[in-house]
C-alpha cells in the first residue's frame, strides 16, 4: 500500500503556467514569448507525458478552444481540417465521411468514446507516434500540413513531417494550423485495418489502402502502415510494382513486397516478428476489402 502511494505521489505533475489564448495569433505570441512553452490540445498524450515527467514545460498554451483551428472545409480539390478538430468530429463529419471514408474509418476505430471526444487530429500528428491512427490514411491521401508561425506559414507534405518516433520537423514557435487533403475525384475503394490488444488500445500494426481499378487492373494503389517502422510509412516501392498488374496478381505480390519496406521492432505491445507476419496478412485483407468496396460503394477521392 505504501509503495503504491509513493508511486502515485511521484507521478503528480510538476507545476506549470497555463494559458488559454483567444486567437491563433495570441497562441503564437505566447509560444514565442515564453521559453519552453508547449502547445496542448486534447491533452490525451501530453498529460500522460507530464505525469511521467517525460516533458517538463514551463507553460502550456491550450489551443483546444480556438474556433480558427476547429473546422472541416470541403473545397473543389481538397478537404481542409483544422488541427483542433476532434477525432469524434472527424468520425461524424459529412465531408470526411463522403470524401475521406478511409480517415473516417480510422477515426471510428480510435480509442474510446471519451478519448475520441478529447483527442485532436493535430495532437495525433504532432505527437508523432508510429502508431498514430490518423497518419496512415492521411499518408495514403498525400495530405499536407500548414504550419503557422509569427512570421507566416509554410506547407509541409505529411510524408516529410515525421522525423522519428515522437519527432517532427515542427520548429520552435510553430503551430499546426490545418491538414489539407487533396481530392482527385477518382473512384476508389478503401480500407483501414488496425490490429490491437483491445479495441481501445494503440495499434500493434495498422494498414490503410486506397485502390482504384481499371476493369480488373490496378490503376492506382496507396498502401500506408502504422506501428511497423520509426514513423508511419508508405510502401511506395510495392505500390509501384503492383500498379498495372491484375488485382489477383497484385494481392499475391503485395504482402512480401511491403514486408521489405518496413522495419518493425519489439516493444511493450508486440514483437517485431509478430508485426512482420501480421502486417503481411493485414495488407492482403485490406486490399481485398478495398477491392470489394470499389465495386460495391466506390467513392470519389
Ligand atoms: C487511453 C488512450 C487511448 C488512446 N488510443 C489511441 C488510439 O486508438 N489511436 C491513436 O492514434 N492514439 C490513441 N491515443 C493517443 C492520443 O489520444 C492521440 O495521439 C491524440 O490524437 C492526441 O491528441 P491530443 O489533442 O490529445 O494531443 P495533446 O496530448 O494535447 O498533444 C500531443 C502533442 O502534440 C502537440 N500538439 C498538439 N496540437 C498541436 C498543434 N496544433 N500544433 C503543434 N503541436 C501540437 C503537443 O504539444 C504534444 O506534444 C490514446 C491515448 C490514451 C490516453
Amino acid at each position: 500500500m505504501l509503495s503504491i502511494n509513493l508511486i502515485n505521489t511521484y507521478r503528480i505533475p510538476q507545476t506549470f503556467e497555463y494559458y488559454r489564448p483567444r486567437s491563433l495569433r495570441e497562441a503564437l505570441e505566447l509560444l514565442n514569448a515564453i521559453e519552453n512553452a508547449k502547445v496542448i490540445a486534447g491533452g490525451t498524450d501530453l498529460v500522460v507525458d507530464l505525469k511521467y515527467r517525460r516533458v517538463t514545460p514551463r507553460a502550456l498554451v491550450d489551443v483546444s478552444g480556438l474556433s480558427e483551428l476547429k473546422f472541416v472545409k470541403a473545397g473543389d480539390s481538397y478537404v481542409e481540417i483544422g488541427s483542433a478538430t476532434t477525432i469524434q468530429e472527424l468520425a461524424e463529419n459529412g465531408a470526411v465521411r463522403r470524401y475521406l471514408p478511409l480517415l473516417a474509418e480510422a477515426a471510428e476505430l480510435f480509442g474510446s468514446w471519451q478519448i475520441r471526444n478529447l483527442a485532436t487530429i493535430g495532437g495525433n500528428l504532432c505527437n508523432a507516434s508510429p502508431a498514430a491512427d490518423t497518419a496512415p490514411p492521411l499518408l495514403a491521401h498525400d495530405a499536407e500540413l500548414e504550419l503557422a508561425s509569427l512570421s507566416g506559414s509554410r506547407v509541409v507534405p505529411l510524408a516529410k513531417f515525421f522525423a522519428g518516433p515522437k519527432k517532427t520537423v515542427l520548429e520552435r514557435g510553430e503551430i499546426l494550423r490545418s491538414v489539407r487533403v487533396p481530392v482527385h475525384r477518382r473512384r476508389a475503394g478503401w480500407s483501414f485495418i488496425k490490429v490491437a490488444r483491445t479495441s481501445f488500445d494503440l495499434a500493434k500494426v495498422s494498414v490503410a489502402v486506397l485502390l482504384s481499378l481499371d476493369g480488373n487492373t490496378v490503376a492506382d494503389v496507396r498502401i500506408a502502415l502504422g506501428s511497423v517502422a520509426p514513423t508511419p510509412v508508405r510502401a511506395r516501392t510495392a505500390e509501384k510494382h503492383i500498379t498495372g498488374a491484375s488485382f489477383e496478381e497484385a494481392v499475391a505480390l503485395a504482402p512480401e513486397l511491403v514486408a521489405r519496406e518496413i522495419a518493425p521492432i519489439d516493444d511493450v505491445r508486440s514483437t517485431a516478428r509478430y508485426r512482420l507476419e501480421v502486417a503481411k496478412t493485414v495488407v492482403r485483407d485490406a486490399m481485398r476489402r478495398a477491392y470489394e468496396r470499389f465495386f460495391r460503394v466506390g467513392v470519389e477521392v
